[in-house]
């Protein structure tokens, strides 16, 4: 008989059941791009492994190596402009963080993530697919202890983000745009992972453009695979997409989103409270590397007991 030393109650790290693939294009590139997700052992983190280059390269998701965040993050190996990257990582990012997945291994055959329906839904249908294996490791949480904040901007054109310390993860946002389809819709929401309800209430929620943007974009090479099949797509006045919005709040739901996966790039769930003002992918890296610079701020810890872990996190996804 083989002694046992696992702790039952521990909140433990979790990876997949089994290997799941996905196929789509990617949103800037407009390229076919392919996704194989295999279960990794703990302590591992997610990693990307570009397939597609003659020598496979392992890109391992961490804040340090985000670099281009002009509309999507992009994690860069060892972070340099010209390394294989991998972009548009934040949705499939904010999915893995929802359902509480630390380790993963992902062969991608482009530099780009499937934009899919431009929410984290068909990720988190994916990885649900794949069922959910619990490790025999504790799960890692990195633990805000003083409050950081970043700030750019003036007047009506500033933008802040800020973490503080809390018992739990929870977020709140607030968009301003000055656009009518925008401004009907609530442009303040506040949300608790431990709820439970990232799936229902927070991945359904798709990226948007605006049509005016659309030209400008593209001519700098982005947005090649977009349509209204994976963004909101808004005009001077109104939202073009037949369907209407999936929330009345979507917009900044969306945000809710991103901000989730930007975060998660730490390689580790944050036990803090969040806050965006008008943020966006570029300002939240720069808040988590700010944290990260800054050793008392932070710290790294996990949770012998479940029962002191906050509430809601053990049940983030079922394992079956
Ligand atoms: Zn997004």
């Amino acid at each position: 008989m083989k002694f046992d030393f696992y702790n039952r109650n521990m909140l433990a790290q979790r990876t997949l059941k089994s290997m799941t693939r996905s196929v789509g294009v990617g949103l800037h590139s407009g390229q076919k791009v392919e996704l194989t997700l295999r279960p990794a052992g703990p302590d591992t983190g997610i990693v990307f492994r570009r397939v597609d280059l003659p020598q496979p390269v392992e890109i391992p998701v961490s804040a340090q190596v985000v670099s281009d965040t002009r509309m999507a993050s992009t994690t860069s190996y060892g972070g340099g402009a010209d390394a294989p990257k991998v972009q548009t990582i934040e949705h499939f990012m904010s999915a893995c963080c929802g359902l509480g997945i630390d380790n993963l291994a992902i062969d991608i055959t482009a530099d780009e993530l499937p934009i899919l329906d431009g929410s984290a839904a068909s990720f988190v249908y994916l990885l649900q697919s794949a069922g959910v294996e619990i490790q025999k490791a504790p799960k890692r949480f990195l633990r805000v202890k003083k409050t950081v904040e970043v700030r750019e901007g003036e007047g009506a054109s500033l933008k802040w983000a800020r973490l503080e310390p809390c018992h739990g993860f929870k977020l709140a946002f607030e968009i301003e745009f000055n656009h009518p389809a925008v401004d009907a819709t609530g442009q303040r929401v506040e949300f608790d992972m431990g709820s439970g309800r990232y799936t229902r209430d927070i991945a359904r929620a798709r990226t948007f453009g605006f049509t005016k943007d659309v030209e400008l974009m593209r001519s700098r090479g982005l947005t090649l695979g977009g349509s209204m099949d994976n963004a909101i797509v808004v005009d001077e006045t109104r939202v073009l997409n037949t369907e209407g919005l999936r929330y009345d709040d979507e917009f900044v739901k969306h945000k809710i989103l991103d901000a989730i996966g930007d975060l998660y790039v730490c390689g580790h769930p944050l036990l803090a409270s969040y806050t965006g003002h008008k943020s966006g992918h570029a300002l939240n890296n720069k808040l988590l590397r700010a944290l990260l610079a800054d050793k008392s701020a932070y710290e790294i810890v996990s949770f012998d007991d479940e029962r002191d872990a906050p509430a809601g996190f053990a049940e983030l996804a079922p394992a079956w």
